[in-house]
C-alpha cells in the first residue's frame, strides 16, 4: 500500500486519489512548470486514518522518505536553526470544499530557525513576519484557538503604530506579535507552541484529515451532494515567499472572465503578500495589466504560462502563482468555474480557437445552466444598493414589498400587491403566504431548507439564509448589517439566481436567451453561443421534444422553443371559468335528456380549443388527454355551499339551485379524491363525456382538414390500471371517429393510446399494449402512486426532514426516482414493446424537462419526452448531451 506520492508522480486525471489540487500541482509539474517541490497524501490516507481512529501503518515512514527527499532537493532541512526548509501543508479534495481546514503556511519556523530564516534572507522583518503567519495558521486550524483572537492582536499591534496597513510593521513590532500570539496558544490550550518542526508537520496533516468531518465541511457537502465518504488529501510544499518585499508578492487570476466568458487578462496581485492576503481584502490588489508595470518580466512569463495551460487543460483555468524576488512560482490551478453565460461563450469561443469539438462544447454546457439563463434578470446597470447576500434557493428576479407573515402576504396579495414574505425561516403553516408571495426571503436555512424545497417546487423566486439579516416578524421589521431597518410594506428586490438582496425596485430585463429563442433577431455574443450549442445538440439527439400545453398561445411558444409537438395537453381547465356552469349541469341532470343536453352545449366549446390548439401545432402530433381530475373539482366548496345553504335557511329563504348543487357536492364527495372517480374511471362511469370530447377532437380534425391543415391528433385516456377499462373507452371512441368519418366523408388519422401512470399498468403493459397504439408515462401520478404520498400533502409537510437524513437528497418530484419509478418505466416500456415493437412511448410529467430525468429517458429507449414550454430548450440540450456523453 502506498500513502504519500511526490508531485511528479501524479496527473490531473488522479482526482480521486491526490485530490483535485494534488492532481493539478502534479500535472503542471509534469508540464515542466516552476511549481514548488512537494508531495500529496493521499484521499485513501484520509479514508484509512478516519476509520481507524489515527494514522495507517507505514503512512509515517513514507512521509519521512518524502520529506527526506524534499530536503535533498532544496539543499535545506525541514525547520534547520540556520537555513530551514518550510513548507506548507494544504487540503485538497477531490472537490474544491470551502468549508474544509485552510491551509498552514511557514511550517518549520520556531524560535531558533527564524533566526536562521532572518541571516538567510537578510531579512529580519520578513522572518518576523513568516512566523507570526504560521503562529496565526497553526494557532487557529490545528489548535483550534478562536483566530479572532490572533486578528485582534494583529490589529492591537496597528493600532499602537498608529496604521492600518501591515506593512507599517517592522521587525520589533512583529517581534512583539510573535510574542503575543505565542502567549494566546498558551492561555487557550494550555500548552506551548510546538517548537519541533516535525510535530507541526504531523499535527498540521492530522488537522487536515480530521477537517473532514467539521460541521461547516458536512453541510457543505450535502448542500453541493458531494458524497460523505471520499476523505482529503493534504498537500505538502516547499514554501516560496511573496511576504520577501516590494520585489516580491501574490496574486490569483483566470485565463478568461469567469463572470462573462470574455478573453483577456482577469486577476489581482498583491505586492509583498502571502497566500489569501490577496483575496482577504487586507490592501487594495492591483489588476495584471498594472501588475506588468511592476514586474513586466514575471508578468509576461505569467500570460506564457496561462496560455499554455489553457491550452494544455483545453479550458477556462483558475491559477494562484506567488512571485519571489522577481521569479514566477506556480501554486495551483484548475479549470475554474464560471457563471453560465460565460460557459456558454467559453465553449463555443474554444471551438473556434480549435482547442475543441462542437460534440465536447455541448457537453461542456448544462440544462441547469441554460435554465438559469431563461429567467428574467436584475438590470446589472441599474442603481443597486445591495442589502445581504444569501442562498441562491429558487432562480428568478422578484420584486416587491416585504411582509412578514403569511395572512399579511396573502391579503395584500388579493388586493394586487407584490410582496416579498421575509421569514426566519418558513414552516408548512407559511406556505399559503409562499403561494402569494412573488418571492421568498430568509435569514436562516440552506438549499435544502423547507423554504428553498417548496419554493423550487413552485417556481417561486428565493433567497434563504441570508444570514447577515436580523428579521423580526413581530416588529413586522429587519435590520440589515449596516444599521439600516427595512419594514413591512417597504419595497426589496431578490435574485434567487445570486442570492443578493436589494433595497427597493431594481428594474427587471428579458433575457436575451429568450428572447433569441422567441426569434428576435439579435446581435449578441451569448445568443449566437446558445444558438449553435442548441443546433448541434438538436442534430445529436435520438429523444424528440414535445411540450405540455393546454392553450393555443402555450403551443405556439413551445413551438418557437423548438417543440416537436404536445405530448400532454389537458384538458380540464377547458371546464373551468363559464363553463363551469355547463359542467353543473351535465352533473345535476336527472337523466340521459338531461346529460346530453349539457354536453351537447359543451361540444362546440370543446371543438373551438382542440381547433386552435390543432391549428398552432400544424403538422406536429399533439396528445390531447382525456378529462382526468374528479368532477367535484368543477363544483363548489362543501364546506362553503353548506354554509350558504345553512344560512339562506336560516333567513327563511329557499335557494333551489344551491341545494340541489348541495346534495350532489355530497354525492360526489371523497376521501381522497386523488384515488377516486377520476380518469378513465369518468368515462365508464359517464361515457357520454368521453364520447363528447372524442366528438369535439375528430370534428376539429376534420375542420382543419377541410382547411388543408395537417391535424395530426392523438387522444390519451388517463389512469388505465386494467387493458379492458381501456378497451371499452377505447370501442366508443371508434365508433365516434367513424361516426365523424362517414359524416364529413374524409378519412382522420387519429391515433388512441393511454397514460401509464398507475404501478398496475406498468406491470400488465404487456396486456395494455394489446388496446394501445402508444404510451406515456405520466411520471407525477406514477411517483405518488409509487411512494403512496400525495405530492400536495407532503412536499411541504416533510421533505426537509427527508433530505436530512438522507433519504432522498433530491425530491423525486423534480428528478426522477430513477430506482423505483424508473424502475417502472423501463418495465412498461419493455412489456409493451414485446407486444408491439414500433409502440411510440413518452413521458409527459414533469421529470421530461429535469436534466437527469432527460438522460434517463433517453438510456431506456423512450422516444420523445414533454415537458412546460420553458424547460423545452433545456430538455432539448440535455437530449443531445445524453447521447454525446455516451460517444
Ligand atoms: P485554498 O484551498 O483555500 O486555496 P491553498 O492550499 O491553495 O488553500 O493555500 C492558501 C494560500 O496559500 C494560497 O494563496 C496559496 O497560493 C498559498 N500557498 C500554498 N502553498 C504555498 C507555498 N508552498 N508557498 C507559498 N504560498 C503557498
Ligand atoms: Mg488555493
Ligand atoms: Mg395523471
Amino acid at each position: 500500500m502506498t500513502w504519500v506520492y511526490d508531485f511528479a508522480e501524479g496527473s490531473k486525471d488522479q482526482k480521486d486519489l491526490l485530490g483535485g489540487k494534488g492532481a493539478n500541482l502534479a500535472e503542471m509539474t509534469n508540464l515542466g512548470l516552476p511549481v514548488p517541490p512537494g508531495f500529496t497524501i493521499s484521499t485513501e490516507t484520509c479514508r484509512a486514518y478516519l476509520s481507524e481512529g489515527g494514522e495507517p501503518e507505514g503512512m509515517a515512514e513514507e512521509v519521512t522518505d518524502h520529506l527526506a527527499a524534499l530536503e535533498e532537493a532544496m539543499g535545506k532541512k525541514l525547520g534547520d536553526a540556520d537555513d530551514p526548509l518550510l513548507v506548507s501543508v494544504r487540503s485538497g479534495a477531490k472537490f474544491s470544499m470551502p468549508g474544509m481546514m485552510e491551509t498552514v503556511l511557514n511550517v518549520g519556523l520556531n524560535d531558533t530557525s527564524v533566526g536562521g530564516l532572518a541571516a538567510r534572507s537578510e531579512s529580519d522583518r520578513f522572518a518576523q513576519d513568516s512566523y507570526r503567519r504560521l503562529l496565526q495558521m497553526f494557532g487557529g486550524t490545528v489548535l483550534n484557538v478562536d483566530s479572532e483572537l490572533f486578528s485582534e492582536a494583529l490589529d492591537e499591534a496597528k493600532r499602537a503604530k498608529g496604521t492600518d496597513s501591515d506593512l507599517d510593521l517592522d521587525a520589533d513590532d512583529l517581534r512583539g506579535v510573535v510574542e503575543s500570539f505565542k502567549a494566546i496558544i498558551k492561555e487557550h490550550t494550555g500548552r506551548d507552541f510546538p517548537q519541533d518542526p516535525r510535530e507541526q508537520l504531523d499535527l498540521a496533516v492530522r488537522a487536515v484529515f480530521e477537517s473532514w468531518n467539521t460541521d461547516r465541511a458536512r453541510l457543505y457537502r450535502r448542500q453541493e451532494r458531494i458524497p460523505e465518504d471520499l476523505g482529503t488529501a493534504v498537500n505538502v510544499q516547499a514554501m516560496v515567499f511573496g511576504n520577501f518585499g516590494m520585489d516580491s508578492g501574490s496574486g490569483v487570476a483566470f485565463t478568461r472572465d469567469p463572470a462573462s466568458g470574455e478573453q483577456g487578462e482577469y486577476g489581482d496581485y498583491l505586492q509583498n503578500a502571502q497566500g489569501e492576503d490577496v483575496v482577504a481584502g487586507i490592501r487594495n490588489t492591483v489588476s495584471l495589466a498594472d501588475m506588468a508595470e511592476i514586474d513586466r518580466t514575471s508578468h509576461d512569463h505569467l500570460m506564457d504560462i496561462m496560455r499554455r495551460l489553457e491550452r494544455h487543460y483545453r479550458d477556462m483555468c483558475d491559477i494562484e502563482f506567488t512571485v519571489e524576488r522577481g521569479k514566477l512560482w506556480m501554486l495551483q490551478t484548475r479549470v475554474g468555474k464560471r457563471t453560465p453565460e460565460a460557459a456558454f461563450r467559453i465553449a463555443v469561443h474554444m471551438v473556434d480557437e480549435g482547442l475543441i469539438q462542437m460534440d465536447e462544447a455541448v457537453l461542456r454546457v448544462t440544462g441547469d445552466q441554460l435554465a438559469l439563463l431563461m429567467f428574467p434578470r436584475f438590470d446589472e446597470t441599474a442603481d443597486r444598493v445591495l442589502l445581504a447576500t444569501g442562498m441562491n434557493a429558487s432562480p428568478g428576479a422578484a420584486v416587491g414589498k416585504a411582509v412578514f407573515d403569511s395572512d399579511t402576504a396573502v391579503e395584500w396579495a388579493e388586493r394586487g400587491e407584490d410582496v416579498i414574505l421575509v421569514r426566519k425561516e418558513t414552516n408548512p403553516d407559511d406556505l399559503r403566504g409562499m403561494v402569494a408571495a412573488r418571492g421568498i426571503l430568509t435569514s436562516r436555512g440552506g438549499k435544502t431548507s423547507h423554504a428553498a424545497v417548496v419554493a423550487r417546487g413552485m417556481g417561486r423566486t428565493c433567497v434563504c439564509g441570508a444570514e447577515s439579516l436580523d428579521v423580526d416578524t413581530k416588529a413586522k421589521e429587519f435590520r440589515v448589517r449596516n444599521g439600516e431597518t427595512v419594514r413591512e410594506g417597504d419595497v426589496i428586490s431578490i435574485d434567487g439566481t445570486t442570492g443578493e438582496v436589494f433595497a427597493g425596485a431594481v428594474p427587471v430585463a428579458d433575457s436575451v436567451v429568450v428572447r433569441h429563442f422567441e426569434g428576435e433577431k439579435l446581435d449578441d455574443d451569448l445568443a449566437h453561443a446558445v444558438s449553435r450549442i442548441m443546433a448541434h445538440a438538436d442534430g445529436a439527439r435520438r429523444l424528440r421534444v414535445r411540450t405540455n400545453a393546454d392553450t393555443p398561445d402555450d403551443a405556439a411558444r413551445a413551438r418557437r422553443f423548438g417543440a416537436q409537438g404536445i405530448g400532454l395537453c389537458r384538458t380540464e381547465h377547458m371546464f373551468l371559468g363559464e363553463r363551469r356552469e355547463l359542467v353543473e349541469k351535465l352533473i345535476v341532470a336527472q337523466d340521459e335528456e338531461g346529460v346530453e343536453a349539457a354536453l351537447a352545449e359543451l361540444l362546440p366549446l370543446q371543438r373551438q380549443d382542440f381547433t386552435e390548439i390543432l391549428e398552432a401545432m400544424d403538422g406536429l402530433p399533439v396528445t390531447i388527454r382525456l378529462l382526468d381530475p374528479p368532477l367535484h373539482e368543477f363544483l363548489p366548496d362543501l364546506t362553503e355551499l353548506s354554509v350558504e345553504v345553512a344560512l339562506a335557511e336560516e333567513r327563511g329563504e329557499v335557494d333551489e339551485r344551491a341545494t340541489t348543487l348541495l346534495t350532489h357536492v355530497r354525492r360526489l364527495h371523497e376521501q381522497n379524491p386523488m384515488l377516486g372517480l377520476r380518469g378513465v374511471r369518468l368515462g365508464i362511469q359517464i361515457p357520454g363525456l368521453f364520447r363528447m370530447q372524442a366528438r369535439a377532437i375528430a370534428e376539429a380534425a376534420a375542420d382543419r382538414q377541410q382547411v388543408h391543415g395537417a391535424p395530426r391528433p392523438e387522444i390519451m385516456v388517463p389512469l388505465v390500471a386494467s387493458v379492458r377499462e381501456l378497451a371499452i373507452v377505447r370501442a366508443e371512441i371508434d365508433r365516434v371517429i367513424a361516426e365523424v368519418q362517414e359524416a364529413r366523408g374524409m378519412k382522420l388519422d387519429i391515433a388512441i393510446g393511454t397514460m401509464i401512470e398507475l404501478p398496475r399498468a406498468a406491470f400488465l403493459a404487456d396486456r395494455i399494449a394489446k388496446a394501445a397504439d402508444f404510451f406515456s408515462f405520466g411520471t407525477n401520478d406514477l411517483t405518488q402512486m409509487a411512494w403512496g404520498f400525495s405530492r400536495d400533502d407532503v412536499e411541504s409537510a416533510f421533505f426537509s426532514r427527508y433530505f436530512e437524513h438522507g433519504i432522498f437528497d433530491v425530491s423525486p418530484f423534480e428528478s426522477l426516482d430513477q430506482l423505483g419509478v424508473g424502475g417502472m418505466v423501463e418495465m412498461g416500456t419493455t412489456k409493451g414493446r414485446e407486444v408491439k415493437p414500433d409502440l411510440k412511448v413518452g413521458v409527459c410529467g414533469e421529470h421530461g424537462g429535469d436534466p437527469l430525468s432527460v438522460h434517463f429517458f433517453d438510456t431506456v429507449g423512450l422516444d420523445y419526452v414533454s415537458c412546460s414550454p420553458f424547460r423545452v430548450p433545456v430538455a432539448r440540450l440535455e437530449a443531445g448531451r445524453s447521447v454525446l456523453e455516451r460517444r
